[in-house]
C-alpha cells in the first residue's frame, strides 16, 4: 500500500489527482476526430510551454531517452561530429547514445557540479572553420548534480562564431518547471518526457523541432523507424498515429498543459524557485553543501546535497524509504554515495517541501550525522513564511 507521502525524487513527480483522472479513460478510436480533439490541443499546449510559435511538436510513446534518439536519428548521419559537455550522468548517457549510433563526439569534460562551459564551446566552434560539427548538445538541467546551464550563452557561442550547427537541448528536468525559451534561444530540438515537469507517469517522449531541424531530417541518414518524425507528421495530419497511441496519457498531457498555462508559466517558474530556495536554506542550516558549485547554476527542480566524508549517502535514501516511506534520490555515476537528491519539481507546495526537509533531518539524526533536528525546517519555514504563499 502506498503511504500517501509525497515523493522527493526528481521525476517521476507526484501526480496531481486531476491529472490521474484525465489519464483514466475508456477506449476511444485513435483514428477518430475524437482523438484529434485530444491530440491537437496537447501539441499546441506543449508548443506554448516551450515558448515557441512554430516548433513542430512530436509525442512518442517512449521516455525522455527516446526523445534523445528522436533528435539524433532524424537529423544526423553516421560519422557526423557532435559537440557535447559531460558534467553529469544524463549528459553522459546522451553522449553514450551518440557513440552507439556511430557519431563522432567531441567531449568537453566538465566537473560534476559545474555548468556547461559556453566559453569553451565558443572556442571550439570558432576553431571549426570547415563546420564539421553538425550539432551542439546541451543538457539544460543536469538532474544528477542539480546544475542548471545557461542555454542563451550556448546560443551566443554559436552566433559569435558564426557557426551553423544545430542546437539540441535536453530539457527533460527543466521544461514546464524552469524558464525555457525555444524560439528566443534558437533551440533546434528540445527534448522532454511526461513524468517530470508535466507531472504524469512515464510513457511519453515529447520533442520540439525547429524549421532548421526539420530541414536537417532531409539529409540525415541514420536509420529510424519508430521515431521517424515524418511518419508521425503524416499521422497527425489525419488525426492519427503511425501506430497505436497511448490516448489516456496524451489526454493527461493536454490537461497538464492546461493547468500549467492556467497557473501561468512565470508563476510556475516562480513557485519552483521559491520552493527550491527554501530547500537550499535548509541545506545551509544543516551546514552541508550542494553539489552545484555556484548560485548561478542552482537548479530549481532538484538539489543534490553533499554528505560528509565517510558517510554513504545511499544509506540515507534507503533508510528514508524503509523507516519513513519517503523517497529521495540517490547519487548517480561519479557522485554515487556522495550526494543524495531532493527533487522539488511538479505540483509541490511549501508544506510538502517542509515534510521532505523534516524527513531528511530525521534520517540524518537516525544515522548519526551531526545535525540539530528542526534546524533546516526552521530555516525553510522562515523563508516560506515571508515569501508569497502558494
Ligand atoms: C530523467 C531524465 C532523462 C531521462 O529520461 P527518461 O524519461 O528516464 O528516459 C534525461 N535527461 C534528463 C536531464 C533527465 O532528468
Amino acid at each position: 500500500m502506498h503511504s500517501g507521502n509525497p515523493v522527493f525524487i526528481p521525476g517521476p513527480t507526484n501526480i496531481p489527482e486531476h491529472l490521474r483522472k484525465a489519464c483514466d479513460m475508456p477506449t476511444v478510436d485513435h483514428r477518430s476526430a475524437l482523438f484529434g480533439d485530444i491530440l491537437h490541443p496537447a501539441l499546441d499546449g506543449v508548443r506554448k510551454v516551450l515558448k515557441s510559435e512554430s516548433a513542430e511538436i512530436f509525442i512518442f510513446s517512449s521516455t525522455g531517452t527516446g526523445g534523445w534518439e528522436t533528435a539524433l536519428t532524424n537529423c544526423l548521419s553516421a560519422g557526423d561530429r557532435v559537440l557535447a559537455a559531460r558534467n553529469g550522468m544524463f549528459s553522459h548517457k546522451w553522449i553514450n547514445m551518440c557513440e552507439r549510433h556511430g557519431l563522432d563526439v567531441q567531449i568537453v569534460e566538465t566537473p560534476w557540479g559545474a555548468a556547461l562551459p559556453a566559453n569553451r564551446y565558443e572556442e571550439i566552434l570558432a576553431a571549426d572553420a570547415n563546420h564539421e560539427i553538425k550539432v551542439v548538445l546541451a543538457t539544460h538541467n543536469e538532474t544528477a548534480t542539480g546544475v542548471k546551464s545557461d542555454i542563451a550563452a550556448v546560443r551566443s557561442a554559436l552566433d559569435a562564431s558564426g557557426h551553423p550547427a544545430l542546437l539540441f537541448v535536453d530539457g527533460v528536468s527543466s521544461i514546464a518547471s524552469m524558464d525555457f525559451r525555444f524560439d528566443e534561444w534558437g533551440v533546434d530540438v528540445a527534448v522532454t518526457g511526461s513524468q517530470k515537469g508535466f507531472m504524469l507517469t512515464a510513457g511519453l517522449a515529447i520533442v520540439g523541432f525547429s524549421a532548421k531541424a526539420m530541414e536537417a531530417t532531409r539529409t540525415g541518414t541514420l536509420p529510424r523507424t519508430f521515431f521517424d518524425v515524418h511518419d508521425m507528421s503524416k499521422g497527425y495530419a489525419a488525426n492519427g498515429y503511425p501506430y497505436t497511441p497511448p490516448v489516456g496519457l496524451i489526454n493527461g498531457l493536454k490537461e497538464s498543459c492546461h493547468i500549467i498555462l492556467e497557473e501561468g508559466l512565470e508563476n510556475v517558474f516562480a513557485r519552483h524557485h521559491r520552493i527550491a530556495e527554501g530547500v537550499r536554506k535548509a541545506v545551509r542550516a544543516w551546514g552541508f553543501e550542494l553539489c552545484a558549485e555556484s548560485p548561478e547554476c542552482y537548479s530549481d527542480t532538484v538539489s543534490a546535497i553533499k554528505t560528509p566524508e565517510g558517510f554513504n549517502s545511499t544509506d540515507l535514501v534507503t533508510h528514508a524509504a524503509r523507516k519513513y516511506d519517503v523517497a529521495f534520490g540517490v547519487g548517480l555515476g561519479d557522485v554515487t554515495g556522495k550526494v543524495f537528491r531532493i527533487g522539488h519539481l511538479g505540483r509541490l507546495t511549501d508544506v510538502m517541501a517542509l515534510s521532505g526537509i523534516a524527513t531528511a533531518e530525521m534520517c540524518m539524526a537516525d544515522l548519526g550525522l551531526d545535525i540539530r533536528l528542526g534546524s533546516g525546517v526552521a530555516a525553510a519555514q522562515e523563508f516560506y513564511r515571508n515569501g508569497s504563499a502558494s
